[in-house]
């Protein structure tokens, strides 16, 4: 097909990267054109109402936290937010447990009331001690001890990805907090908050708020680089696949989603597990260590986003094996596979005119605060080489 029009900046993918980008640039006077393969904007964090008229996250829970003032300012220019402390469960044995690991936990491992104090000893004497854990199997034993890990982590993490937690690195368990007290927030950052109306509607805003930028959907890499020329490339898909993968693919875990929705007559007599009316489960998510269950997590985001529905949509996630056309959701976090990754990152380095931002181009395991700050300094380095046209 021949070249039908022209762009400063031809950017691959509509998620967090291509868009932030997009902006940044627009804001410089610069014209981009953005295409997404996909139906619709956003990437994996594209919200959008379930059959009921429920915000759903159909690609998987996508908790903003930031510790980052100067990304949470950026983002806050096309969205107000929605404070939640976003509070979990895990089921395991037949009941639900307070999680991550607190001081709530070990009560319902012991069955009583107990102390930080006595906790802390608890761990000291049941800890293996490792000075410097080297997979996620060590991170987590080194704090807890074998079983509360047997019990929350290893069968998670076996269904999760198909490997032992020997086999990942630290940070993918390690991200995970394990407390003392009786915190019982799933994540530590300073700022926990979704945007008020969704991910859907603030990129919305912020392409209203950016002149400079058209978006094609249901448009791949293939095509939108015979349909625009550019100057400057930016792609946000996976490395690999936009090197033909000549080296061999790199190693993804995918997953599949399941959505069901109930009526307010459906979820009627629910209350006795979820505690409130309208609501399906005991909290926005419950995750599910044990092996017989297939899936790995159940989420009623309703929980979090506070929407006044009687209705409620909850989303299990079953993980898969990823091959070519399925979804590349988490670039596996394993020596072999960032090794392997380090040969198309090499090539990428080369390239004159492309940059690669974002979690599938870098292969990295990032959330979306980490790719927004990688978006916002790749663009800043963009503007100084290229300079304003504003
Ligand atoms: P993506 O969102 O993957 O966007 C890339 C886009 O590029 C996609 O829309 C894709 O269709 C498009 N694309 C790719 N290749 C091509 C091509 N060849 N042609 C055209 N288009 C193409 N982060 C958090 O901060 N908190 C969370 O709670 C959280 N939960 C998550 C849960 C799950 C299940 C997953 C998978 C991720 C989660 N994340 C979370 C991470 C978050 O999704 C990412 O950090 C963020 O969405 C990455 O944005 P991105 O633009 O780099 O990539
Ligand atoms: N994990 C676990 N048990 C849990 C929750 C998490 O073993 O109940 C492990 C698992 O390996 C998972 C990792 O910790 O992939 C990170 O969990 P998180 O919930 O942050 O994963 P994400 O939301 O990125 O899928």
């Amino acid at each position: 097909m021949k070249a039908d029009t022209t762009t400063d900046f031809l950017i691959i993918g509509a998620g967090f990267s291509g868009l932030v980008m997009a902006e940044r640039l627009s804001a410089a006077g610069w014209k981009c054109v953005v295409v997404d393969r996909r139906s619709h904007l956003g990437g994996n964090a594209y919200d959008r109402k379930s059959d009921v008229g429920v915000l759903v996250h159909p690609y998987g829970p996508h908790y903003f936290r930031s510790n980052s003032p100067r990304i949470v300012d950026y983002l806050s220019a096309f969205t107000e937010w929605h404070e939640v402390n976003y509070t979990i469960k895990s089921y395991t044995r037949g009941r639900h447990w307070s999680f991550p690991i607190n001081l709530n936990t070990f009560e319902e491992y012991l069955g009583r009331p107990a102390s930080t104090e006595e906790f802390t000893s608890w761990l000291e004497q049941t800890r293996i001690p490792i000075a410097d854990p080297q997979n996620s199997e060590e991170v987590i034993i080194s704090q807890v001890g074998r079983e509360l890990y047997e019990l929350f982590f290893e069968g998670y993490t076996l269904k999760q990805w198909k490997l032992h937690p020997r086999e990942l690195d630290a940070s993918v368990c390690g991200r995970i907090p394990i407390r003392t007290n009786r915190d019982d927030r799933y994540l530590s950052e300073s700022f926990q908050a979704l945007p008020k109306h969704g991910y859907t509607a603030m990129f919305e805003t912020m392409l209203n708020a950016s002149p400079g930028v058209e978006l094609h959907l249901g448009v791949d890499f293939q095509e939108a680089r015979s349909r625009w020329n550019h100057q400057h490339l930016i792609f946000t898909g996976a490395i690999d696949e936009f090197y033909d993968r000549r080296f061999g693919a790199l190693p993804y875990r995918s997953l599949r989603f399941e959505q069901e929705s109930f009526s307010a007559e459906q979820l009627r007599g629910r209350e006795a597990i979820s505690g409130k009316p309208g609501f399906w489960q005991p909290s926005m998510q419950v995750n599910y260590p044990d092996a017989e269950v297939p899936f790995t997590r159940i989420v009623e985001m309703k929980h979090a986003t506070g929407q006044q529905i009687d209705a409620s949509t909850i989303v299990r996630e079953f993980p898969k094996d990823w091959s070519a056309g399925a979804e590349p959701f988490y670039p596996v976090p394993t020596p072999d596979a960032r090794a392997a990754y380090q040969q198309y990152s090499a090539l990428a380095a080369a390239e004159p005119n492309t940059t690669f931002s974002g979690r599938l181009a870098t292969y990295r395991y990032y959330n979306m605060d980490q790719v927004t700050g990688m978006a916002i300094a790749e663009a800043d380095k963009l503007i100084s080489r290229y300079g304003s046209k504003s």
